[in-house]
């Protein structure tokens, strides 16, 4: 089969579009390294657009009509957005889905502890990471910390120049004779993967009686590391180290919050640094976290650029792929479902049980998610003819899961006739592939969760070079592809199951 590399397409007006694209995608990374980042930035640029929230409607006398936007968030990680078509939503909406987790480090709830004189976090991984990649590298730290009386402190910490930033040691060769011997797997085991934060004892005046007198000139972080301190005497006999002391000094002082606030916190740590041109060329990006928002920009995109759609065009961005689509805000949870009985009952027709289920049964879908790139160092994992190669535009998988296709949603050849045919109609650079050789491993996406409905669906997604490393690398080319094939998919497709 002919594949054709998409850079060889384009004519020098579009080499701009392209560019244009990859650099607005760059800064969307660098503000969306969280879910809940991403779901701000979204919300930000599709408000702008004309979008609004779905439950201000709910209740009042607004009815939707073709052309109306909407979009409803679920717990600040999950959003799914719709632009009303002219046929009626029993009819069926085309639906481009993707995810915004990424593999990253979590804080544990009982974070903070003091070794060596070094003030740790303590962490547990989140998805799929080899975890020797996360060692000795600059990591940054984002999230929420949601304290007793509800008000949020947001946290950033690691991405400006002039902000700290935080690693996780790793051993010195010449002492790594032992180290070296192991496994990959056990090179760096998960509860070693702590976070260095801090290395300086708290010390006032090297006298904390005398500092406490002096209480006028203390700060309010320093006041609270003191009483701590107390408290701590009081209850067991005994002080935790001075460097973790001034640590708590420090988040209270910044950020207004105490130990126990990390409870009700969620920080994750990543890869510290922005999204960058890679190559001589400048042909590809290396950033963290392509794998999903690499698909989640361009839909996102493409449905606020779409105009005027026969079907209802809808586009779902979701949390916790990563580890299986669980939990309320991941694609198994009932927010998408509730969304579209919600936008049901604000249409002329109204909502009903039986409506809804032909809408979700007659909708198709692209569930967007990154594909293994091929990648020639590691070349006997890949079965060539059926993989994804960077710079060919868009890739199609008819299934995903491992050894017999377990785990898979197995597209249907009628459905994938129905996009072959408006891609050749609008030029689209497209591929088909597998995730690897049969039996090398395997992976699923949310695809088959939405099929559960009844409703075509078929993965589709970017290649990616060390998917789930801390900084992965795609093709600008292959971005502009995915931008312009969901596009042609919301406003071509118009299938429906006989
Ligand atoms: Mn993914
Ligand atoms: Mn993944």
């Amino acid at each position: 089969m002919n594949r054709k590399n998409a850079w060889t397409t384009y004519s020098a007006t579009q080499l701009k579009t392209v560019e244009k694209f990859a650099d607005d995608y760059k800064v969307f990374l660098d503000n969306s390294k969280t879910e809940r980042e991403a779901i701000d930035t979204i919300v930000n640029e599709i408000e702008a657009a004309g979008y609004r929230e779905l439950n201000t409607l709910i209740g009042g006398k607004t009815k939707l009509k073709k052309g109306d936007k909407v979009y409803s968030v679920w717990m600040n990680k999950s959003i799914a957005m719709f632009q009303i078509g002219s046929d009626p939503l029993e009819d069926g909406m085309n639906i481009l889905g993707a995810h915004i987790d990424s593999p990253r480090l979590d804080v544990k709830q009982n974070p903070l502890y003091e070794d060596g004189g070094f003030a740790y976090l303590d962490t547990h991984y989140y998805g799929g990471i080899k975890k020797y990649q996360y060692v000795a590298m600059p990591l940054a730290i984002h999230g929420v910390v949601v304290k007793k009386d509800g008000t949020t402190v947001q946290l950033n910490v690691g991405e400006d120049e002039d902000d700290p930033v935080f690693f996780v040691s790793d051993l010195l060769i010449h002492l790594a004779q032992d180290q070296m011997e192991k496994k990959a797997s056990k090179v760096i085991e998960g509860e070693a993967l702590d976070l260095i934060v801090g290395n300086r004892p708290f010390v006032i005046d090297n006298k904390p009686e005398k500092a406490e007198k002096e209480s006028a000139k203390l700060s309010a972080g320093e006041k609270y590391a003191i009483a701590a301190e107390k408290e701590e005497k009081a209850e067991s006999g005994k002080v935790s180290g001075a460097v973790r002391r001034g640590i708590l000094a420090i988040l209270n002082d910044l950020y207004g919050f105490e130990e126990d606030d990390f409870i009700s916190a969620e920080l994750e740590i990543v890869p510290a640094g922005k999204a960058r041109d890679a190559g001589f060329d400048r042909s590809m990006i290396l950033g963290y976290g392509h794998d999903d928002r690499v698909c989640a920009y361009p839909s996102m995109k493409a449905i606020l650029d779409v105009k005027a759609v026969k079907r209802t065009a809808c586009c779902i961005l979701v949390d916790k792929e990563e580890i299986g689509s669980v939990g309320a805000t991941g694609m198994r949870s009932k927010f998408f479902e509730n969304a579209v009985a919600e936008l049901m009952n604000l249409t002329k027709e109204g909502y009903n049980d039986l409506a809804l289920r032909r809408c979700l049964a007659n909708s198709c879908m692209l569930s967007s998610d990154v594909n293994a790139g091929f990648d020639p160092s590691y070349a006997s994992c890949f079965e060539k003819k059926n993989a994804s190669f960077l710079g060919q535009g868009l890739v199609f998988s008819k299934f995903t899961g491992s050894r017999g296709k377990s785990g898979s949603n197995d597209a249907n050849a009628e459905f994938i006739a129905e996009i072959r045919k408006a891609y050749d109609k609008d030029g689209i650079i497209y591929q088909t592939a597998e995730l690897g050789k049969v039996d090398v491993g395997g992976g699923g996406t949310i695809a088959y969760i939405l099929a559960l409905y009844g409703m075509n669906v078929i993965d589709a997604g970017v290649a990616v070079l060390n998917m789930h490393a801390p900084w992965e690398a795609i093709s600008k080319a292959d971005l502009y592809e995915a931008y312009r094939g969901y596009i042609s998919f919301l406003k071509n497709i118009d299938f429906k199951n006989q």
